[in-house]
């Protein structure tokens, strides 16, 4: 428990938003009643594929998804990994979201089918509650059941209570032992104030003054015997009661690597977890059920998104049809730009690469390609997300240039753009600016069309003349 605790404290410092590609991207931008805002949260057109999102969310909220999966299909560069954020992003901060291209699985140090278990386990949180031990600002209460200068031994200044008489105080404190160490302060105080049996009362510790609180309700519970003759018991329900619950969110990822014996915590933070034995993992199911049937865990099946889900072979999909029916499995989400190619893996071909059984378990949604409008926002959204001032006629120019190139290349260009910009001294992105990036980078049409024309020069030229269908 101590290191789950220490890890999701850590986590939340180690988590510092960056400005990536998706940054700006804040939900699906939905109103209550589940319809796409034209702009919103970050999210710029493409409505019916958002509304769609937003109807998976609904049932992913209502837990009805299990066994099923999403896909996400579209040209490049229409926001298939932008709709997975938003949904990641709406599902809220406790729900894990875990992400990987479909390429990574075959290229990492470990067999496909542990790389594909590890993000399956990195996609369920488990949030454990934990009965917090007496923490800062909680208030305790204490009986002491002799006479209370003998009970904090020679630290009591003589003659600050009436040996024999039996007091019970409550402090605010943050541990038992502190409890214990303050025992001369609390007597001191207690000769002074006149706080008597039940009385529940905030000691400052700098000071050593005691703050009368008020009486203590109800029935107190004995909580633990430190001093030979101090008995600690909890508080009782009441107002002055300020017993918090403490919640630890980790994944079972997270639990996994904490328990591999050969790995340690560490690991987490370097990704270099290495194969986890299967006996760790079925330790961990089983500890996990149990905290589940006594209340003191739940599970949150959260996101898993797998882009370029073309790249997968059959035995991951096959993977995949057997993960999905686990009762702990979260909502898969895969993504792709590819149409009917070959299933990797096979001489079959279907559409998006994908084994038609697979296909037949999938929700569905495709993306369109943006209108000239919408480019206009995302752009300026990006913008704003990347501190970048822009002229209009340069916004003018670039939405230009999103058209006939594409929206991920004309993002590329606000970058650029502002050093560009930087570069002589501007604080305003110019239409100058924005030329002189796109004549230093290609994008994918000049590119090619570059290539064709000096292929002669180049090693290993094999362009017939015919571009590749597939993209
Ligand atoms: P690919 O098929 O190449 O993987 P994709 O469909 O996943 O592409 P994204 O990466 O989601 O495309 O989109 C390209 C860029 O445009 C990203 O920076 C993304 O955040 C942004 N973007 C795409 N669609 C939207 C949208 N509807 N609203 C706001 N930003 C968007």
């Amino acid at each position: 428990m101590a290191e789950l605790k220490r890890l999701s404290e850590s986590r939340d410092l180690t988590r510092i938003e960056r400005i990536g590609a998706h940054s700006h991207i804040r939900g699906l931008g939905l109103d209550s009643s589940l319809e796409a805002r034209d702009a919103s949260e970050g999210m710029v057109g493409q409505l019916p594929a958002r509304r769609a999102a937003g109807l998976i969310l609904q049932l992913i909220r209502q837990g009805k998804i299990a066994g099923r999966a999403v896909l996400l299909a579209g040209q490049p560069g229409t926001g298939k990994t932008a709709l997975a954020m938003g949904i990641a992003k709406s599902l809220g901060a406790e729900t894990p979201f875990a992400s990987v291209a479909a390429s990574e699985l075959f290229s990492l140090d470990l067999s496909k089918t542990e790389a594909l278990t590890q993000a399956f386990r990195r996609a369920i949180g488990v949030r454990i509650k934990e009965e917090a031990e007496i923490i800062e600002g909680e208030v305790v209460e204490i009986s002491i059941d002799r006479p209370l200068s003998a009970a904090a031994g020679s630290a009591a200044p003589s003659g600050a209570t009436a040996p024999g008489k039996t007091g019970r105080l409550t402090l605010k404190t943050t541990d038992m032992e502190t409890v214990y160490e303050l025992g001369g302060k609390m007597i001191e105080a207690l000769g002074k104030e006149k706080v008597q049996s039940g009385d529940v009362v905030a000691l400052d510790k700098a000071s050593g003054k005691v703050t009368k609180l008020g009486r203590s309700i109800g029935r107190s519970r004995d909580y633990d015997a430190v001093g030979p003759h101090t008995k600690f018991v909890k508080c009782p329900e009441g107002e002055l009661q300020k017993r918090k619950e403490v919640v630890h969110c980790v994944t079972l990822h997270e639990i996994d690597v904490i328990n591999s014996r050969t790995q340690g915590f560490l690991a987490l933070f370097t990704g270099d977890t290495g194969e986890i034995r299967a006996e760790v993992r079925e330790q961990i199911d089983t500890k996990v059920a149990e905290w589940r049937e006594e209340g003191k865990a739940e599970i949150i099946p959260g996101v898993l998104f797998i882009d370029e889900v073309h790249m997968l072979d059959i035995e991951c999909f096959s993977f995949l049809n057997r993960a999905l029916e686990n009762d702990m499995a979260p909502i898969l989400v895969i993504a792709t730009n590819r149409g009917i190619t070959s299933i990797r893996g096979t001489n079959y071909r279907s559409p998006h690469g994908i084994p038609p059984d697979f296909l037949d378990r999938l929700l569905i949604i495709t993306t369109q390609p943006y209108s000239e409008d919408d480019i206009r926002k995302i752009l300026d959204i990006r913008c704003d997300e990347e501190d970048v001032e822009m002229s209009a006629d340069a916004k003018v120019l670039l939405t230009k240039i999103g058209v006939e190139t594409s929206l991920r290349y004309a993002i590329h260009l606000i970058t650029s753009a502002a050093l560009a910009c930087q570069k002589r001294k501007g604080k305003v992105v110019e239409m100058d600016d924005i030329s002189r990036v796109y004549q230093l980078f290609l994008d994918v049409k000049r590119s090619t069309q570059y290539l064709m024309e000096y292929q002669s020069q180049y090693l290993f030229n094999e362009v017939t003349g015919e571009a590749d269908g597939n993209d």
